[in-house]
């Protein structure tokens, strides 16, 4: 009796083979279909466009997910009207390009120049820039002149602010050590802006960043 239970108990063997070579028969069947609808090209090309459509679809619904800031300046945010006319701190703020940054504004060329870079720090940082001043009117930049320490804030009439090409950077960059700072040192000049040389150290200003005009 026990060698016939331990016998049954091997049984399961042969039934196991008897399926094994079912589902590999099943392969080989279905594997001429595969092949036969192979030969004359027009299934590749049939299937070729499908794939690629969904793999569009996944691309799309992937980019929809995680859009980012616009890459691009609004359409009225023209570059060659030219804002040269106004005195520093002056420039009317119709004049100027709004940012994706709520009530941050700079000049055209410099705006366009900012949602690129701002875009593709989104890239890096999974968010956009932080922008704590942008363009900064006359009597703001007296206000700050006045209230600063020495040397701390441009005369009034000569800040970069003043005519609509500088931004003060918050969250992370205005330490020269953190990666925001060290990725921007990196990659702002490719976008058209730059970190100028005084910012290093007279007065010390990391959170200082210009849109690039040929500056030092
Ligand atoms: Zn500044």
């Amino acid at each position: 009796m026990i060698g016939r239970h331990r016998k049954k108990k091997f049984e399961p063997a042969p039934v196991l083979s008897v399926v094994l070579a079912g589902v590999f028969a099943g392969a080989v069947a279905v594997a001429p279909l595969d092949g036969g609808s192979a030969d004359g090209g027009s299934a590749d090309s049939k299937e070729t466009p499908s794939t690629k459509a969904v793999a569009e679809r996944v691309d799309r619904s992937a980019a929809k997910r995680d859009e980012g800031p616009p890459r691009k300046a609004p359409d009225d945010c023209d570059p060659s009207k030219s804002t040269a006319r106004y005195a520093n701190g002056r420039i009317p703020v119709d004049q100027l390009c709004k940012l994706p940054q709520d009530g941050e504004y700079l000049r055209a060329d410099a705006a366009v120049a900012f949602y690129k870079l701002n875009a593709a720090y989104h890239d890096r940082f999974g968010k956009e820039m932080c922008v704590r001043s942008s363009y900064r009117g006359y009597n703001k930049q007296k206000q700050l002149y006045q209230s600063m320490p020495a040397g701390m804030a441009a005369r009034p009439g000569n800040s970069k602010h003043g005519i609509g090409i500088a931004v003060d950077l918050c969250d992370g960059v205005q330490r020269e050590s953190s990666p925001q700072f060290k990725w921007l040192e990196d990659n702002s000049r490719k976008y058209g802006w730059m970190h100028p040389r005084w910012a290093y150290s007279s007065p010390y200003e990391p959170w200082h960043w210009e849109f690039d005009v040929g500056q030092a």
